[in-house]
């Protein structure tokens, strides 16, 4: 029997692996020297049996050490890195990476691309004409380093290659739904990209990949101690994800709706998270005054220096916001049927539906919410507006079944339901 295969069958005993078996199974997965179904039972075991902390930790670093990794230590200021397990109307990035650069901290937020039905920060970034989000390693670092203080760029293939594979794999094999591995592969990227400092927002509601606050505690929890574990400052949040965050879905018009943030205006929930994201990636800055992260946040978003921050975090990457068209001409306007109150709206399903008639970047796709669950709306009344989507009957019974028009009145909840853990890091022993 190899050596790997008796890594596997302790896992399916329930056993513990050790730091160096993981490393070593890793290892020789990133070189195809791995039996693929090898490691399927491998992962199935792990779905069944769970994880230790160590094992966890042990995968997480391993996977990290997959390929390239950035390191800041030659950068005196402190710099933190951001992340939302993501959501549908998730504009928190564009706000609070600019808004807790211009707070002084910086920032190096290294992003993938679009999962499933959520956006990505990246697809809306680059609606500004111009703007790369691919920047070489030198770009990267001198932009966060420099007076800019943050970029928010494309993580190379070479970032955790171990984590693309390995996704690749749980995602044919059933895989995907385990804390452990989720936080290996959220924390790897996140280590790889080097900042010592690391806030992550995990999403927890219907429109969310974790569907309930019990998963997406867990995930914070786990989150939280592996990334101590190997020596990050950690942060992480808990926030509402049962109806689109902002108002806005697709990636124009999130954009649009987030530079109106950045303006002082927006959605209230999506400048509520973004306040409670940024204090929490500000938190422990020295001020003279001593004030609340948050207050320090808000002052500064009022005094639009965020917005003056995006304008040049945008400009060093080679965009022109000028040239941003923020005005945009609905193509349907959604009615109700019937008076009542909005009962549902369902994220994941209007999510899906931008998703899947996003075209070209001239003719931008999405939706609208003219309401928020809770408010009244009488027949007839609009509800909704669609971008860039031909009227057509299937297109209204589609959006028609993702809002629920009801006799009850179920305001929706805080945004920001827990900031679960924040720790400094603790030497393993
Ligand atoms: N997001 C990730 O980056 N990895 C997972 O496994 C799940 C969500």
């Amino acid at each position: 029997m190899t050596a790997f295969r008796s890594i596997v069958d302790k896992k399916k005993r329930a056993e513990e692996n050790t730091q160096e078996e993981i490393a070593a199974f890793v290892r020789a997965y990133c070189a195809d020297q791995l039996d693929e179904q090898l490691v399927v039972e491998w992962l199935r075991a792990v779905m069944a049996a769970g994880m230790s902390l160590e094992e966890t930790a042990a995968l997480t670093e391993a996977m990290a050490r997959s390929g390239e990794q950035l390191d800041w230590r030659d950068v005196s200021a402190r710099v933190v890195d951001k992340h939302s397990t993501g959501g549908v109307g998730d504009e928190v990035s564009l706000i609070a990476v600019p808004l807790a650069a211009a707070c002084g901290v910086k920032v190096a937020k290294l992003s993938g691309g679009a999962l499933g039905h959520t956006g990505g920060t990246l697809d809306k970034l680059a609606c500004i004409p111009g703007l790369r989000t691919t920047l070489s390693r030198r770009e990267f670092k001198d932009q966060v380093a420099g007076s800019v203080g943050c970029a928010i760029a494309q993580a190379s293939a070479q970032l955790a290659p171990a984590d693309k594979k390995l996704y690749e794999l749980r995602h044919r094999s059933g895989t995907i739904a385990s804390v452990p591995l989720i936080t290996a592969s959220i924390l790897s990227k996140k280590i790889a990209g080097g900042a010592p400092e690391l806030v992550i927002d995990v999403k927890a509601g219907s429109s969310a990949f974790m569907q309930t606050v019990d998963e997406a505690q867990a995930l914070a929890n786990a989150l939280s101690m592996v990334g101590t574990r190997l020596g990050r400052r950690m942060h992480v949040l808990i926030t509402d994800m049962d109806a689109p965050l902002a108002n806005s879905i697709g990636d124009a018009l999130e954009l649009a709706e987030a530079l109106e943030a950045l303006e002082g205006g927006g959605a209230s929930r999506l400048r509520e998270v973004a306040l409670a994201v940024t204090a929490a990636m500000i938190g422990g800055v020295t001020n003279k005054d001593q004030s609340d992260p948050r207050d320090v946040a808000a002052r500064a978003l009022r005094e639009g220096e965020a917005l003056r921050r995006f304008g040049l975090m945008a400009k060093a990457q080679g965009g022109d916001l000028g040239a941003f068209n923020r005005s945009f001409r609905p193509s349907l306007e959604l009615t109700a049927v019937s008076g009542g109150f909005i009962e549902r709206f369902n994220g994941r399903a209007l999510g899906e539906f931008v998703a899947a008639n996003k075209r070209d970047q001239n003719q931008p796709v999405g939706l609208r919410l003219l309401k928020r669950r809770g408010e009244p709306v009488e027949k007839n009344e609009p509800m909704l507006q669609a971008f860039g989507i031909a009227d057509s009957s299937a297109a209204r019974s589609e959006l028609s079944a993702a809002i629920g028009i009801g006799p009850h009145q179920i305001p929706e909840g805080p945004p920001v339901i827990a900031t679960v853990l924040s720790s400094i890091p603790q030497p393993a022993p």
